[in-house]
């Protein structure tokens, strides 16, 4: 097979850079071993200010087909399945209610395990109970709920039982947790909001986050339906003449590409690797570093801090580039001149200690896949 473009990733930010390729009329190839970080988000975009996001927002929203609301301007605030609240600047249409409209009202707030208790509750005037579901659906994980939601007849079931157990008159809106299906969970919701007279919201996702899988979902269809191909499969292996990469090997099939792009996440989703003896960039063995100090030797207990509390290093470390996102060596000299990277791979871009997360990925994908030549 040959391309002009080879992205490696199918996270957002693999999928915002395989968008902005293909937007310049570039033949892309997507190719992905399988679901990383994206799909375990909240569902939430914390972002911080950059001058090119909006933009680069656009063309995500163009092409994906979530509701997703929110302003450059100002956070706002979610209400996640914890209890916490975040704030983030997007966030899908189900996840937004404006707390500060609530007034003196009451907002109801159920939980499936264990109510929520939303801090500061006492503020915002919360309610806190459980959703009176079925005892043995209790042990069932929220995507598995989700997708029994998909059907009419089930929705219908929990509006009843939740009719039937609280008065709902007193209240100004209802949260549930986010279950309310997967393919038609626009539909559903506002089939929950007929049955129970009152507008209905979903909590953030916690683990085994519904709405990142949704995110998820959305970002592989924007992918087909901009006639991007998938392929699934790890890349094991790729060919070079000097600084020039050639080919990936997938599935045992050698593809040809002009440019690449590597989306791969970072030690969760296996774009990094801790071996025996070192660190490893696991597709073209690019040289880590955190902040200006290559690690790939780096041992272990160097890069992780005793307080628990702190940054940890370990999870900043990852390539460094040019400002044209090409990685580049401890000299600062490029590695492979047709290589770009972008997303959490990067080094600097902390998974775990958001606050910018998704915007990183969407503006850094956006730019690896300003590809005109
Ligand atoms: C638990 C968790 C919750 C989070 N929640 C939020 C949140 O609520 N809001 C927020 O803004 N950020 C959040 N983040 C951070 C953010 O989700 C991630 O940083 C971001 O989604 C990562 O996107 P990505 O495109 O860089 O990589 P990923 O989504 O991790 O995608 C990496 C892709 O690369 C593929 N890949 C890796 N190696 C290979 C290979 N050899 N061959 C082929 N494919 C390969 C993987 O299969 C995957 O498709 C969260 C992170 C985590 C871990």
């Amino acid at each position: 097979m040959k391309v002009d473009v080879v992205v490696i990733g199918s996270g957002l930010s693999g999928v915002m850079a395989a968008l902005r390729a293909s937007s310049y009329g570039k033949k892309v190839v997507v190719i992905r071993k399988g679901w990383g970080a994206t799909a375990l988000s909240s569902g939430a975009f914390e972002i911080s200010p950059n001058p090119l996001l909006p933009q680069a927002f656009e063309l995500l929203k163009k092409w994906v087909s979530l509701r997703i609301q929110g302003s450059y301007e100002e956070n706002h605030l979610f209400l996640s399945q914890t209890g916490e609240f975040k704030k983030a600047a997007f966030a899908m249409e189900s996840h937004f209610l404006d707390f500060r409209t609530i007034g003196r009202k009451k907002v109801l707030v159920l939980g499936i395990f264990s109510p929520v208790i939303p801090r500061p509750a006492k503020d915002l005037n919360i309610v806190c109970d459980l959703v009176p579901l079925h005892a043995s659906d209790v042990n069932l994980l929220p995507p598995v709920l989700a997708k029994r939601l998909d059907h009419p007849e089930e929705v219908k079931k929990l509006a009843q039982a939740i009719k039937t157990k609280f008065n709902l008159q007193s209240y100004a809106a209802l949260f549930l947790p986010p279950i309310l299906g997967f393919e038609f969970f626009s539909d559903i919701r506002r089939e929950c909001e007929t049955i129970l007279g009152l507008p209905v919201y979903e909590m953030l996702g916690g683990s085994h986050s519904v709405p990142g899988l949704r995110l998820q979902k959305a970002l592989e269809s924007a992918l087909r339906k901009a006639n991007i191909p998938i392929i699934q499969g790890k890349v094991s292996s790729f060919s070079h003449e000097k600084k020039k990469i050639m080919s990936v090997t997938v599935n045992e099939e050698e593809v040809l590409a002009h440019h690449f792009i590597l989306a791969t996440g970072k030690f969760f989703s296996g774009g990094l690797y801790k071996g025996v003896d070192a660190f490893q960039e696991t597709v073209f063995g690019l040289p880590l570093f955190y902040e200006n100090k290559k690690i790939n030797e780096t041992p272990i207990r160097d890069l992780v801090d005793p307080s628990f509390s702190k940054k940890q290093p370990l999870f900043q470390c990852g390539v460094k580039t040019n400002e044209n996102l090409v990685p580049v060596n401890e000299y600062g000299e490029v590695v492979y001149e047709n290589l770009r990277a972008c997303g959490t791979v990067l080094s600097g871009v902390d998974p775990y200690r958001g606050g910018n997360c998704f915007g990183v990925q969407v503006v850094t994908g956006y730019r690896a896949g300003e590809i005109m030549t």
